[in-house]
C-alpha cells in the first residue's frame, strides 16, 4: 500500500486569530482544495491542487516550529483523509485543532478541539462534535440563522459570531445579535486586523 498522503495548501507559523483559541500560537496546517465554493472565501488560492505530502514530510515541516499545537484547516481538510492525518499528528505529540465546514461527516474524536463553521451545507453530526461552531455573519445574515445553532444542543458546544471581513457593519449586526442570543460570544479576525498571516 503507497503511503498515506496528503495535498497540503500550505504550512505556517503564526497566531491563532479566531475564537476561542484567539492569541495562540499555532502552527497552521492548511489543506488544499475546497467545493463549497463561498464567493466570501478568503484562502481561494488553497483550491489550487497543492503540494502533496507524506506523513514523515509533514511532521518534518512541523517539528521546524517550536509549538506543538497544530490548527489543521483548508480548503476543507475533510475532503481528505482528516482521521488519518490526526492521528498521525497525535501519535508524534502534537495538540490538534480542526476547522471545518462540516459538511462531510468524518471521526475528529481524536482531535483535541474541532470548530465547524457552517456553510451551505452541514452535517449535524458534525455539529456535535464542534466544541466552537462559528457563524459568519454579513448583510444578509438574519437572527433566524442564528438560531439554527441557538442554544447549542451540546453543554460543552459554544457559538461565536464573526463578522465577515471585519467590516464595521457586520460587527455591528454581531453584537445586535449577540446582544439577542446572550450565549453567543463575538470573534474577530485578530490576524487581519494586525496585519499577519
Ligand atoms: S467552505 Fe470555507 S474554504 Fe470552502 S469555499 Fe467556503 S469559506 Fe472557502
Amino acid at each position: 500500500m503507497p503511503p498515506l498522503s496528503w495535498n497540503v495548501s500550505e504550512i505556517f507559523y503564526s497566531v491563532q486569530g479566531e475564537g476561542r483559541h484567539s492569541g495562540m500560537p499555532a502552527v497552521f496546517l492548511r489543506l488544499a482544495g475546497c467545493t463549497m465554493g463561498c464567493d466570501f472565501c478568503d484562502t481561494k488560492y488553497a483550491f489550487a491542487p497543492g503540494i502533496p505530502m507524506n506523513s514523515l514530510q509533514i511532521l518534518v515541516e512541523l517539528a521546524k516550529y517550536p509549538c506543538k499545537t497544530v490548527v489543521i484547516t483548508g480548503g476543507e481538510p475533510a475532503e481528505q483523509d482528516l482521521p488519518s492525518l490526526i492521528s498521525v499528528l497525535k501519535s508524534a505529540g502534537h495538540t490538534v485543532h480542526i476547522e471545518t465546514n462540516g459538511a462531510h461527516d468524518c471521526d475528529v474524536s481524536k482531535a483535541d478541539f474541532v470548530c465547524v463553521s457552517p456553510k451551505k451545507t452541514v452535517s449535524e453530526n458534525m455539529l456535535k462534535k464542534a466544541d466552537v461552531i462559528k457563524l459568519l455573519v454579513g448583510p444578509q445574515t438574519t437572527p433566524q440563522d442564528v438560531e439554527k445553532y441557538y442554544p447549542c444542543e451540546n453543554e460543552k458546544t459554544t457559538l461565536y459570531l464573526q463578522p465577515l471581513d471585519n467590516l464595521q457593519e457586520n460587527i455591528a449586526k454581531c453584537l445586535q445579535l449577540i446582544k439577542q442570543h446572550p450565549s453567543a460570544r463575538l470573534s474577530v479576525q485578530l490576524h487581519k486586523l494586525i496585519h499577519v498571516k
